[in-house]
């Protein structure tokens, strides 16, 4: 038997000084299999026109004869944009000083941890919520605090203000709509939150208390129901409050990789001092800057995919289900005996859906018209109703 010729035999492991508390971890992320419907990461379905992949590919040669050098550390011109963009969408005004991009709103979230968080410092949250956090908080020494969502995904402000009085965290994170949830938090829960976390965070170098950083994630903004108000709209408000968003999901851009937040100079520029230089690369900001150039083309589906939505929750409320109230491009439904068995059951069929949120429940994301309609014909044969 021949051995292969490759240095990464099963024996000759080294003994690596692995960090403490990363013992026997492996790498978190959705099972990536290949069948014919994938509603499983609430991915935008529709792939971008010719006439945008045209563009962008243009852009990116461009960028292309500059690739010697490195990039513009501060990506102005596309801070300005996202800017824009932002108060197209949202209405609200912000100077390109107020944004901060990075590799998506993960790596956003990474630095908004790295300024505020680290040992001796916690991160507070409330369950269930999205799963990367607890890695976030993990991979800056910040020690996790997970406090209890309601039994329909809202927050008890009462608990709320018990948690970060107990716990005096540096930052709160609130996804709404929330993932895995679909759910949007009301303007006044966010609003008391912010309040309670004023002069709540841990002593700074001073010795005083700080204001906890509040992050709202709008990682699904776009998708919110008519009369859901953004946290963009309090910015002006809460100097400690900053809000993410992400090209990943309405924009249809999740492989392009970029996120942004909104907050103060003060509170952008706090995150500047931790990202890795040239971290943006010039190909990224290009293709970014191309695409938000087709911003009313990209998401013009978005009207289309909430409509859609809306008729999945009704369609299977109609089945007896129950049905989060979604915000989102994705519906979390149940309540099932053994979920596991009709996420089984619907991958059998080709429907990829997700197996996450409380025991019970399966996440299904908006696809196309047509891939909805697998979903569904394969929904009504696993369930036989
Ligand atoms: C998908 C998602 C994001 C976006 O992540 P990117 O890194 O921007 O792709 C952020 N927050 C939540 C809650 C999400 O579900």
């Amino acid at each position: 038997m021949s051995t292969p010729s490759t240095t990464d035999t099963a024996t000759g492991g080294a003994r690596l000084p692995l960090r403490r508390g990363l013992e026997g971890l492996t790498p978190y992320g959705a099972p990536q299999l290949d069948v014919p419907v994938l509603l499983n990461v609430n991915e935008n379905p529709y792939p971008p026109s010719e006439a945008v992949v045209a563009e962008i590919a243009d852009a990116v040669a461009k960028a292309a004869h500059g690739l010697n050098r490195y990039p513009d550390r501060d990506f102005p011109e596309l801070r300005a944009e996202l800017a824009e963009y932002l108060q197209v969408e949202s209405g609200v005004a912000l100077g390109a000083e107020q944004i901060w991009a990075a590799n998506g709103s993960n790596e956003v979230m990474l630095h908004v941890l790295q300024a505020f968080g680290g040992p001796d410092r916690s991160v507070l949250s409330f369950a269930p919520t999205y799963s990367m956090y607890p890695e976030y908080a993990r991979d800056t020494l910040t020690e996790w605090v997970a406090g209890r969502r309601e039994e329909d995904f809202t927050l008890d402000v009462d608990h709320v203000r018990a948690q970060i009085a107990e716990h005096r965290p540096a930052v709160i994170l609130l996804a709404s709509p929330n993932n895995p949830t679909g759910t949007a938090l009301p303007l006044d829960t966010i609003e008391a939150v912010c309040d309670a976390a004023a002069g709540a965070g841990p002593s700074g170098s001073d010795g005083a208390p700080t204001d906890a950083v509040v992050v709202v994630d709008e990682a699904y903004g776009e998708f919110r129901r008519e009369g859901v108000a953004s946290a963009l709209t309090l910015l002006d408000r809460y100097p400690h409050l900053a809000v993410s968003r992400t090209m990943s999901k309405a924009f249809g851009m999740a492989g392009l990789r970029l996120g942004y937040l909104a907050a103060t100079t003060q509170l952008v520029d706090h995150l500047r001092v931790v990202r890795l230089p040239y971290h943006l690369s010039a190909v990224t900001q290009a293709a970014a800057l191309a695409a938000l150039r087709h911003r009313a083309e990209l998401m013009s589906q978005v009207a289309s995919l909430r409509a859609e939505r809306d008729a999945l929750v009704t369609w299977l409320r109609g089945r007896g289900l129950t049905v989060a109230d979604s915000d989102a491009n994705f519906v979390l439904f149940g309540l099932f005996d053994d979920r596991h068995e009709v996420w089984n059951g619907l991958l059998e069929r080709g429907v990829l859906i997700r197996e996450v949120g409380p025991e019970g429940w399966l996440r299904v994301s908006v696809g196309t018209p047509q891939e909805t309609a697998a979903f569904r014909a394969a929904l009504e044969e696993v369930l036989g109703r």
